[in-house]
């Protein structure tokens, strides 16, 4: 079949990067603009604009397959702000295609993350039915305006729409493949606990003279407490921390030792003089497979002859396995009463926002659809499984509500200056990405899911 050429897609982007839709700073008729546009797209689907208690979103739904499966379709039209201007070498809302061949690309605010890769998907989807006539299973819709501010209004659109969103599984439009070297999926991403723990002693600051050495200091009661999280190989030293964290088996450790992954260039790229991290474990391994606990900032006192009343550290666990983010807490939170600190009180407060560890089975029909439909567009290259080390809610909320697995199939990559100035896109990426989106669909179409949520099917 013929599919859309680049130039029809870097017009289509063209338009659409245009709308400065950045949820964190547009006003909402912009968002509005920019949601309008992407629903007229989507015309072929039924696409329209609908509200929520926020930036409203994209639905849309082509459900023409009668008993293939039922995919959903996410992804967001909303923008990073543009940072400092005078750091991007083009302007930001203008696209501006630069190099040519296999390194051409495309700069603009949003081409990568995430308009360029879903408008592949539906330039796809158009192209397939005006050739075809039709399309291997049926598709849903779901785009919103709010993810890069975390997503405040969707879980609560999710849960009142759940009928109507119903899917066997969740294609992501959003998301990133590792590194431009190679075709990757991801398998797993880490869950997310975060809190703050305070410490306190006198009500107000005190003369460091006047009231020095017959008070605690709530600063070193603070710095004790921090020191006593991990021990001196690295390992978060917190009593029930690990649990429902499996030991990596010599397949994982071996299969993860033979990715190429060049630990020098990685230390170089991030300026330090050396990596660390707990002990027996390579640096990949490390990145993958085992959870985290990080101090992410301390509050306290500052250039003045006092005895600060109240220090404050803000933690953050990133988990993996089965790990429960409560009982994380509960466990940090244990750890700090019981070292009994003289002097001081000490109180855990745990953010609202509690992530798992997201995982999607290799075996999944999605996975091996879409390692299959990979190395068809990819001949010869081996498909990484890789794991992203950050948390995507939107994952463990579609898993939660409508019961179904997300698998990321984005063309964006990982360096293509996501949030940061001079964003790009590869644009050979867009004919990769739709070719392999159509073995991906046409793979998928076989599919039986078992408990099937397919539109029309009676229990
Ligand atoms: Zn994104």
């Amino acid at each position: 079949m013929r599919l859309p050429t680049d130039e029809e897609l870097l017009a289509e982007l063209a338009e659409y990067v245009a709308i400065p839709s950045d949820s964190r700073s547009a006003p909402i008729e912009t968002m509005r603009e920019a949601a309008g546009w992407l629903a007229a797209r989507l015309a072929f689907a039924n696409g329209r604009v609908e509200e929520t208690d926020g930036f409203p979103v994209v639905r849309g739904e082509w459900l023409g397959a009668p008993g293939a499966p039922t995919v959903l379709v996410y992804g967001h039209y909303d923008v990073q702000p543009t940072g400092e201007l005078a750091e991007w070498t083009t302007p930001p809302f203008e696209t501006v295609v630069e190099g040519d061949g296999v390194d051409a690309v495309v700069r603009g605010r949003g081409v990568t993350d995430d308009k360029g890769p879903v408008l592949l998907v539906l330039a796809l989807a158009r192209a397939m039915l005006e050739q075809d006539g039709a399309l291997p299973l049926n598709l849903t819709f779901l785009f919103e305006g709010e993810e890069e501010i975390g997503s405040p209004h969707l879980p609560a659109y999710v849960r009142a729409h759940a009928d109507e969103l119903a899917a066997d599984l969740v294609i992501s439009a959003d998301g990133a493949m590792w590194r431009p070297t190679e075709p990757s999926l991801s398998v797993a991403s880490k869950g997310l606990v975060a809190m703050d723990v305070v410490v306190t002693a006198a009500d107000r600051d005190l003369h460091s003279g006047r009231y020095g050495g017959t008070v605690a200091n709530p600063v070193h009661a603070l710095a004790t407490l921090v020191a006593s999280l991990h021990g001196r190989d690295g390992a978060v030293a917190v009593d029930g921390f690990y649990d429902g964290v499996d030991e990596l088996t010599p397949e994982r450790r071996a299969e993860i030792d033979a990715v190429d992954f060049d630990e020098e260039a990685y230390r170089a790229s991030v300026g330090v003089p050396e990596l660390a991290g707990e002990s027996g474990y390579s640096t990949l391994q490390r990145l993958w497979e085992r959870p985290t606990l990080e101090v992410n900032g301390i509050t306290a006192g500052g250039r003045y002859s006092v005895i600060p009343h109240r220090a404050v550290a803000h933690v953050t666990c990133r988990l993996v396995g089965t790990q429960d983010p409560d009982a994380v807490a509960a466990a940090v939170t244990e750890h700090v009463r019981s070292l009994r600190l003289p002097g001081v009180e000490v109180a855990v407060h745990t953010d609202e926002g509690r992530v798992p560890a997201y995982r999607i089975d290799r075996e999944h029909p999605a996975i091996r659809s879409a390692a299959a439909a990979l190395e068809e567009v990819y001949p010869g290259q081996e498909v990484l499984l890789a794991v992203i080390a950050g948390t995507l809610p939107a994952a463990t909320l579609f898993e939660d509500v409508l019961g179904a697995k997300t698998l990321f199939f984005s063309f964006a990559t990982a360096d293509e200056q996501h949030h940061a100035p001079n964003e790009f896109f590869r644009i050979r990426r867009f004919g990769e990405g739709m070719r392999a989106w159509r073995a991906l669909w046409t793979g998928l179409a076989a599919w039986e899911p078992r408990g099937v949520a397919a539109v029309g099917v009676a229990p």
